[in-house]
């Protein structure tokens, strides 16, 4: 059965936050954009099981909530208007690591703090107002359809969920697959006759515990976001706490290399409790649980190289996770598709002729991935159990950027330089200016320097 035959539509296969925004995009090319989800799409905000790592907390770097506000102007304030808690970036930040922690400053920019499948609801009901975008739920897809040469993707083969598994075929002029870090263009390419991308695959293994807590609206520890992250190699632990909608709290407990937290209660509260800093156990101790305590583990950062692939069939990309999934520590994946998306939308403003659209496009998007591969990876090779492509010089980087933390215990400027960096508005190397590392080396010695408040934000993907 063939549904259409437009030359202007284009599909996006998976309807999580990456397949959203990049309908978002798509939107403003196509005629008529056609979400695909396997999973029924629920009204209210929830995770569903094609994203289960919904249900941990997802912190959205400064960097990523400034590309989706340019897609939707009105999102912080139905952030807000929906619970979220929005402070200044470092003045609410309540950050130990090490042996301390971070100076708070003014930054100008904002923290995130929601769920997030609130925060996918919020761009899902925006992208869903858009004439030309429909979502079908319920609609898994098999397959890619090709010409009979197989040099260009033609649409998609779909099974129809909900009506017993009926197969349907849906012809398009731009397939983008956004099935997240299970993605099987891989295996559909070489389907197709065509090389599977290179792999980067770092393993860390990761493994997070959550849970959700009733929060009293009056507790003046709901305006900050806590974080206590270890140093490496000697402390393997995080743990962090936000405030989001509901007035809840979410806490997520994890480890690097095997030391995971446990799923009981007893033991979910000793590991909160043996943190260097007591923030994360204080909140919960006798705060109430509001949910059971959920785990997601993550063997490995992992990265596939579609930049380096000389041959691709023409109107087929694949974009977010199904690119690059990172160590979720580090908070970079919804950026990163954000970013992804913006490049995208450049180069379709561009006209970039569709012959050009997908090695124009891998090229941009590695190199908006380069930079939170390389923070993600770099701090995880601390631990000497990461295995994996380490890159090049990244000890002696290391070295330098454990004075940087430590710096950052109390000289604000230093402090600024670094959460630019990890919010992806600054390149890594802004930290070897001379003015930071002369800072960072002069040891300790308190600043009475007022900082810059930023007014503009710009994204290193720019
Ligand atoms: C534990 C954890 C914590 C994280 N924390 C953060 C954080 O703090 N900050 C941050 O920015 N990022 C975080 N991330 C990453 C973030 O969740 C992702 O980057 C983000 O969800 C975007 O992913 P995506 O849309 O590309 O893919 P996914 O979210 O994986 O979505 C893929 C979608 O495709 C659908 N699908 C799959 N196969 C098919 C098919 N064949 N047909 C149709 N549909 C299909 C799935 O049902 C799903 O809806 C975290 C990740 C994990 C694992």
């Amino acid at each position: 059965m063939t549904q259409s035959n437009s030359l202007t539509h284009a599909i996006v296969i998976g309807g999580s936050l990456g397949g959203l925004l990049t309908a978002r995009v798509l939107s403003q090319h196509f005629q008529r954009v056609t979400i695909l989800e396997r999973d029924n799409i629920p009204e209210q905000p929830m995770a569903r099981k094609g994203q289960p790592h919904t249900r941990h907390l997802h912190g959205l770097l400064a960097s990523g909530l400034e590309t989706m506000t340019r897609y939707f102007p009105d999102l912080p304030q139905s952030l807000i208007a929906g619970g979220a808690v929005m402070p200044d970036f470092a003045l609410g930040m309540n950050w130990y690591t090490g042996s301390g922690y971070r100076q708070r400053f003014p930054m100008g920019v904002k923290a995130t703090m929601m769920s997030r499948p609130f925060l996918e609801s919020l761009v899902r009901q925006r992208v869903l107002a858009l004439p030309q975008v429909q979502l079908m739920d319920n609609c898994g897809v098999n397959r890619l359809l090709t010409s009979p040469d197989r040099q260009h993707v033609t649409g998609v083969e779909v099974e129809l969920r909900h009506e017993g598994n009926q197969l349907l075929e849906v012809m398009a002029d731009l397939v983008v697959d956004c099935t997240g870090r299970g993605s099987r263009a891989p295996q559909w390419l070489a389907g197709m006759g065509y090389d599977a991308p290179a792999v980067s695959e770092v393993k860390v293994d990761v493994a997070y515990a959550t849970r959700l807590f009733r929060r009293d609206p009056a507790d003046p520890r709901g305006q900050q976001w806590t974080l206590i992250t270890p140093e490496a190699p000697r402390q393997t632990r995080f743990g962090a706490i936000f405030p989001i909608e509901g007035d809840r709290w979410i806490i997520s407990l994890g480890g690097w290399h095997g030391d995971h937290p446990p799923t009981d209660e007893a033991g979910f509260l000793t590991f909160a409790r043996s943190l260097p800093a007591p923030d994360v156990y204080e909140v919960i101790k006798n705060a109430e649980p509001i949910s059971d305590i959920i785990q997601h583990k993550f063997p490995s950062s992992l990265r596939r190289h579609y930049e380096k692939l000389r041959r691709f069939p023409q109107g087929f990309l694949v974009l977010g996770d199904a690119i690059s999934s990172f160590n979720p520590t580090y908070g970079q994946g919804m950026t990163s598709a954000a970013l992804q998306a913006a490049k995208l939308d450049d180069l379709l403003t561009k006209r970039t002729p569709p012959e050009k659209l997908a090695l124009a496009f891998f090229k941009r998007a590695a190199k908006v991935v380069d930079i939170p591969w390389q923070l993600a990876v770099g701090e995880d090779f601390r631990f000497p159990q990461t295995s994996g492509p380490k890159p090049p010089g990244v000890d002696f980087i290391n070295r330098y950027v454990a004075k940087v933390h430590r710096a950052t215990l109390h000289d604000p400027v230093v402090g600024l330089a670094l959460l630019k960096v990890m919010n992806l508005m600054a390149p890594p190397p802004s930290l070897f200016h001379p003015r930071i590392v002369w800072r960072v080396l002069r040891g300790k010695r308190p600043s009475t320097e007022t900082i810059p408040t930023l007014t503009s934000q710009t994204s290193v993907g720019d």
